[in-house]
């Protein structure tokens, strides 16, 4: 057994060890971990420093999460768009496949509940059919593979994925989204890396929350993926009491950067049921964008994004920076909140009104 197999296997998880821990009340521990499975690294549970800080909040669990009557299960209606169980395809070119059903640790605003740590919803027979419907879609020219967290499967496992993938000619990137170099990075072996670096053109996007969790492991985890010719993003999700203030998102931004990770998304927290507790206004992600732009490197700004109910895809959110435009002139407010005036070239014919401009099909069609 590797070290990092044997600290996933110390991790806290039964109700009477998280009671004891945190000091909870044991039966309402047993009600919620009925709900979402319950699960806390001993790595990330010793980053924590306090009852109800940032690192506690979001793996051990709160009686709010079985408040009724608040959020869907699906929000995002991926169930709608899953052809095969294993297969989310939403958009014209990529897909998001989903090959195991456990993570490091559970976080309790979780957008997939309802699947992730319940393997009968993510199956390992399931990743047979997710093979072959990428196969016979030649559209899908990127593959982002998710679940559950595809770094809980053994080496063998991921490589039997990943060199499948790699053989199909019309797959051109793979992306790995993954949460271990936050909640385990002793995950991130020599053995893994000299694996994962064999499947180039290889991405992966982490996800990190709060600056806190940025510590010298994360940081050797990440530094091995990047030298591995990795390129790294993270994903983060905007989240109530945890870091929901611009100081809090710049620094996590800032520090991310300094392990060459670069910032991707922030993501408005969906609509799940259970995680209302979680959830923060519009206006306070827009805040912390506009607090982030200008201020800081443009490397560290993130596109924040709502990813629509309803199935509609991510809709990025932008502060409104421009105030007007016509004819003559574009008038603009920077980051600072000063008006700039941008004159524009002078056509013999300009449209009056556009709403938005021209959109193409992946094959150049204009629509
Ligand atoms: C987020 C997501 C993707 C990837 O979107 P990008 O903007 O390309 O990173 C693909 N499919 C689904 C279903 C997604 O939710
Ligand atoms: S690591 Fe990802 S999939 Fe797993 S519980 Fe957290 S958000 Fe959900």
């Amino acid at each position: 057994m590797d070290d990092w197999q044997r600290i996933l296997r110390d991790s806290l998880r039964t109700p009477e060890e998280i009671a004891d821990r945190f000091g909870l009340d044991l039966e309402e521990v047993r009600k919620i971990s009925r709900a979402f499975k319950i699960q806390i690294t001993p790595y990330y549970a010793s980053l924590i420093k306090r009852k109800g800080d940032p690192i506690y909040k979001q793996v051990v669990p709160d009686i709010a999460e079985l408040a009724e009557n608040s959020g869907e299960d699906d929000p995002l209606q991926e169930d709608l768009d899953s052809p095969v169980p294993s297969i989310v395809h939403r958009y014209p070119d990529r897909v998001l496949f989903l090959v195991s059903h456990s993570c490091a640790s559970y976080c309790r605003f979780c957008t997939r509940k309802r699947k992730v740590g319940d393997v009968t919803k993510i199956h390992p027979r399931y990743i047979e059919n997710g093979i072959d419907y990428i196969k016979d879609h030649p559209e899908v020219r990127d593959v982002i593979i998710s679940g559950g967290d595809p770094l809980i499967l053994s080496d063998e496992k991921l490589e039997s994925i990943l060199s499948r993938l790699r053989a199909i000619p019309h797959v051109e990137i793979l992306r790995i989204g993954s949460r271990v170099p936050c909640f385990l990075p002793q995950r991130i072996t020599e053995k893994l890396v000299n694996m994962l670096k064999k499947y180039h053109p290889l991405y992966m996007n982490v996800h990190f929350n709060h600056p806190d969790e940025i510590t010298p492991e994360s940081a050797r985890a990440l530094n091995m993926l990047a030298d591995a010719g990795i390129p790294l993003g993270n994903q983060t999700v905007l989240l109530k009491g945890i870091n929901d203030d611009v100081l809090t998102m710049r620094k996590l931004m800032q520090k991310l950067l300094t392990v060459r990770v670069r910032p991707y998304y922030i993501y408005q927290a969906d609509y799940v049921k259970g995680t209302d507790h979680f959830r923060t206004t519009v206006e306070k992600g827009l805040e912390i964008y506009q607090g982030l732009r200008g201020w800081t490197s443009g490397l560290a700004v993130p596109q924040y994004v709502i990813d629509a109910p309803g199935g509609g895809g991510k809709i990025p959110l932008i502060p409104e920076y421009v105030q007007s435009i016509s004819d003559e002139k574009v008038v603009m407010r920077n980051y600072a909140g000063e008006i700039y005036v941008y004159p524009q070239v002078k056509t013999p014919k300009r449209r009056k009104t556009r709403p938005h401009p021209p959109c193409y099909t992946v094959e150049g069609q204009r629509i």
